[in-house]
């Protein structure tokens, strides 16, 4: 059997660069990747208009000056072909393909405790082994496919925009449904409306969104960052969010400002546009008050763009602001003043099937040529739970995490050793800055493993006790805040059965300097082998 010191699961942001640190240890790895190229998320999610919500200059990698002096961003957000472009320049850049198998699906990884090694298995029924196994398979990587019966007798064309199909899908005169009302839908609604004759839009809660103020970037403002950009990255790694260092940022209270002056700051706020616009105050995701006030200020922009009042209501959200992720859009609400986009409240009315012809709700029939699924992912535990991984004595991760995922700072698990996990459950992940999150991951793996070849170390597990207090700081942190009050894909409430459990860790800077501290006080909290 092919034998490998790492194996590491998935080709995106944190597979890329985790080959790249293990090999520059000599190591010898194997990355096992399901689809045809490298790119990961930004490889399947081609729906239209797809667009990072972070700003291009900061959603990139940090690890090498050279290339990121080299590489020309074209726009503030950057949009989802340019990503891709950008990941398959770094695979060739580094010549990471020649340690990539795509198209292989991994099934299983099976730990022995006699021999130290893992078994890992594809759904091909290939067998590798591997001393290390990093799981760098993504925080919103399993598309959630609901379960809607009549789906097979639709005879239309049916998307997913997590699954995007590589060829060019046309909607030109076509009548057209999407499902969903999150950052997909948001961000592909304004361009799928330009194509469609008519576009339905099927919304079961709406979000909150704030226009991104996308425009091209301009080579000056470029040039200037790029001379700085060492000093940016580090002050990107003192922000709450990992990113956003350079725009103005307000730690103040909303109650504490005179009306007409916290009127002014959202304003300014809202025209930074997107994510920034949770910078307007700092008690935003804190105080109730507070946050009802940012999510007002929102849903007065949505009565002003959106003509109809009727419509406008309906897309005004009332949940907490941030108790799902903030959308950014380009032209979203005022999509709904065109004539040939239509708001179906599926809250009021729900869907009860698909039929041969298109959506039925209680009100009726919407007679459909092509759906488009936008319902999300299983978010953050997916894709593990779809491998069967076993640890100690046949532990099945699955089977540990039924209550929720129980992780180590996201990066182990108690009783599967040499198992590692990028922006695990429990980490920051989905809260900050992406790449930087994954670039502080994987150099902690790759510091790790260095340190244990030094001292001649084979086995790292992370303790029971050291992750029992983690899993509780994760939970304490999360209910010192509003979030965990909205139903959302962070407590897994988008799936039904999964159980409610805040999945990822607010605080980018507490928790870089909680690893530094741990890897100070010589991997605190992991045993060694
Ligand atoms: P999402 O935020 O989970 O939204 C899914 C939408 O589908 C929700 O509106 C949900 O309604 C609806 N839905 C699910 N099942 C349904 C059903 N059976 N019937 C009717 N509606 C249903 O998913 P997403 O939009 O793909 O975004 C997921 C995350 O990916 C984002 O939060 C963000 O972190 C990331 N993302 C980022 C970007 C970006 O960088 N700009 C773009 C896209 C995605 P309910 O709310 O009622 O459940």
């Amino acid at each position: 059997m092919q034998s490998y010191d790492a194996v590491i699961i998935g080709a995106g942001f944190g597979g890329l660069y985790m080959l790249h640190r293990l090999r520059s240890l000599g190591m010898d790895v194997r990355v096992f990747e399901a689809g045809t190229d490298v790119g990961g998320t930004w490889y399947w999610n081609r729906y239209p208009g797809a667009r990072c919500d972070v700003e291009s200059m900061e959603y990139s990698y940090q690890f090498d000056d050279e290339l990121q002096q080299e590489w020309e961003w074209t726009e503030r957000y950057a949009a989802q072909p340019e990503i891709l472009a950008y990941i398959r320049y770094v695979a060739d850049r580094f010549q990471l393909r020649d340690d990539i198998q795509f198209q292989t699906r991994v099934a299983s990884a099976v730990f022995d405790e006699e021999s130290g090694t893992w078994s890992v298995g594809t759904v091909d029924g290939e067998q590798y082994l591997a001393n290390f196994v990093i799981a760098a398979t993504g925080c919103l990587s399993v598309p959630n496919d609901p379960d809607i019966p009549g789906k097979a007798d639709f005879k239309g064309e049916l998307y997913h925009t997590g699954r995007w199909p590589h060829e060019s899908v046309d909607f030109s005169g076509k009548r057209v449904g999407v499902v969903g009302t999150g950052s997909s839908a948001i961000q592909s609604v304004p361009i799928i409306a330009e194509q469609a004759s008519d576009l339905y839009v099927f919304q079961r809660t709406p979000a909150y969104s704030v226009p991104a103020q996308n425009e091209p970037l301009d080579p000056e403002l470029r040039q200037r960052l790029k001379a700085r950009y060492a000093d940016l990255r580090e002050q990107n790694k003192r922000e709450q969010l990992g990113f956003g260092a350079r725009h103005p940022d307000n730690d103040g209270c909303v109650m504490e400002m005179k009306p007409e002056d916290r009127r002014e700051q959202f304003e300014r706020h809202w025209k930074l546009g997107g994510l920034l616009y949770l910078r307007a105050f700092g008690d935003i995701p804190f105080d109730q008050e507070a946050n009802d006030a940012a999510a007002g200020f929102v849903r007065e922009k949505i009565r002003e763009i959106v003509h109809d009042p009727e419509t406008a209501e309906k897309l005004c959200p009332h949940n907490n602001i941030m108790g799902k992720r903030l959308c950014a859009d380009s032209g979203y609400f005022a999509a709904f003043n065109r004539p040939n986009v239509h708001l179906v409240d599926v809250k009021a009315d729900p869907i009860e099937k698909i039929t041969a012809t298109g959506i039925r709700t209680t009100d009726g029939d919407y007679e459909l040529d092509c759906i488009v699924f936008a319902t999300g992912f299983d978010a953050m535990t997916g894709a593990l739970n779809r491998i069967d991984i076993r640890g100690r004595e046949g532990q099945c991760l699955q089977d540990k995490w039924s209550d929720g995922p129980r992780t180590y700072l996201g990066l182990e698990v108690a009783g599967f050793p040499n198992l590692f996990i990028v922006t695990g459950p429990g980490s920051p992940s989905v809260f900050t800055n992406m790449v930087p999150s994954i670039e502080q991951h994987v150099d902690f793996i790759a510091d790790c493993i260095a340190y244990m070849r030094d001292r001649e170390l084979r086995i790292i597990e992370a303790e029971q006790e050291a992750e029992d207090e983690w899993v509780e700081h994760v939970n304490a942190v999360a209910d010192s805040t509003l979030l965990p009050q909205t139903d959302s894909w962070y407590v897994g409430a988008n799936i039904p059965g999964k159980p409610r459990v805040f999945m990822a860790l607010l605080g980018f800077p507490e928790y870089c300097d909680r690893c530094d501290e741990i890897v100070a006080n010589g991997y605190e909290g992991f045993a060694f082998s």
